[in-house]
């Protein structure tokens, strides 16, 4: 069973190139994917087959996206030198390993699967009936497997997810009465809740997101477009910040300003129009340095095919352990 050679945990965790990285994926995700490079022996993958699950009607997108993810991750702090940085559909091993996963995996489990039917309300304009998608979890539980993970970072609400994976990676260690596949345990992380400029859930299908890579200008719009409490219809109208989705900014990107937009609120000492323009000078501040990395990352296309390839390659050697373990277990291993 491939272990890795730090003898540190390892960490699987992933992101679906179905357009740019926002802000909420920076906040939910990549700061503590950033934080976690210190400690574990971490790979993180761009999950090109789960776009093309709901992506399969217009898939010509999915590999700039993956590359558009991928400056993102970088420029974001993830570092190719510490992290296995690798694109899904290069390392097929994934794509074998679900084929045997699934022949595991009752059909019940995953139409019963909770997430399955909250993917179906949020990607209602998509026509995501098909076999694969119903059967996502089975994949998932393969990207985790393979790598023999031992922690995938995950919030509260997206324990179901894992747990799918870990019932599945049971039931097969029990049918074949061999603890081969590592049950993988949650690492939970706690990260800001931000919402998107509408006060939704931010998400590209809302068009309600601030990218990572947008130009300073474009940020300072859409700081300028954010809904705020709804009860302050006047200038001389006390605020209520604790109500109000661009004070949760203020304490999520510049934590010290926090205390004094709450105050200048409540006493309606300014104009929510200030108080977003001052917002959207410190996202262009916040955003300066990933933008600088992205444009330099732009410049040398050919550094990203590298980083590809050696994060394929690494990935890909510990893959094909596993699966050749799990092969010769199932009766498919070489004669
Ligand atoms: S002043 Fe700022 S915190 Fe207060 S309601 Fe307006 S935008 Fe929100």
């Amino acid at each position: 069973m491939s272990r890795p050679p730090t003898g540190r945990p390892r960490i699987l965790s992933g992101m679906r190139p179905t357009g740019r990285l926002h802000l909420g994926n920076l906040v939910g995700a990549l700061w503590n994917w950033r934080m976690l490079q210190d400690d574990y022996d971490c790979y993180f993958m761009i999950a090109d087959y789960h776009a093309l699950m709901s992506e399969y009607e217009n898939p010509a997108g999915i590999a700039a996206s993956a590359r558009e993810v991928l400056i993102d991750f970088i420029a974001c702090g993830l570092d190719p030198a510490r992290s296995v940085l690798f694109r899904q559909s290069e390392v097929p091993e994934h794509a074998e390993l679900h084929l045997l996963l699934s022949c595991y995996t009752p059909v019940s489990w995953l139409e019963r699967n909770p997430t399955y039917k909250e993917q179906m309300q949020q990607l209602a304009s998509k026509d995501i009936h098909n076999y694969a998608f119903l059967g996502y979890p089975v994949l998932q539980a393969a990207d985790i497997v393979i790598y023999q993970a031992n922690l995938v970072p995950v919030g509260e609400d997206q324990l179901p997810h894992l747990e799918l994976t870990r019932e599945v990676v049971r039931r097969f260690n029990a049918l074949l009465g061999r603890e081969v596949l590592v049950e993988p345990q949650a690492k939970l992380t706690s990260s800001p809740r931000l919402l998107g400029l509408d006060r939704r859930k931010m998400s590209k299908s809302y068009g309600n997101q601030i990218d990572i890579a947008d130009e300073p200008d474009t940020i300072r719009k859409k700081a300028m477009s954010m809904i705020t409490d709804p009860l302050r219809i006047k200038r001389t109208d006390p605020g209520h910040p604790e109500d109000c989705n661009v004070c949760a900014y203020y304490q999520t990107f510049c934590p010290a300003d926090a205390e004094d937009v709450a105050g200048k609120c409540r006493g309606a000492q300014w104009g929510c129009t200030d108080c977003k323009r001052r917002l959207g000078e410190i996202l262009v501040a916040f955003l300066s340095e990933p933008r600088a990395k992205r444009a330099e990352l732009e410049a040398h296309p050919e550094r990203l095919r590298e980083i590809l390839d050696a994060g394929a390659a690494r990935a890909q050697a510990v893959a094909r352990e596993t699966l050749d373990e799990v092969k010769t277990l199932v009766g498919l291993g070489r004669l």
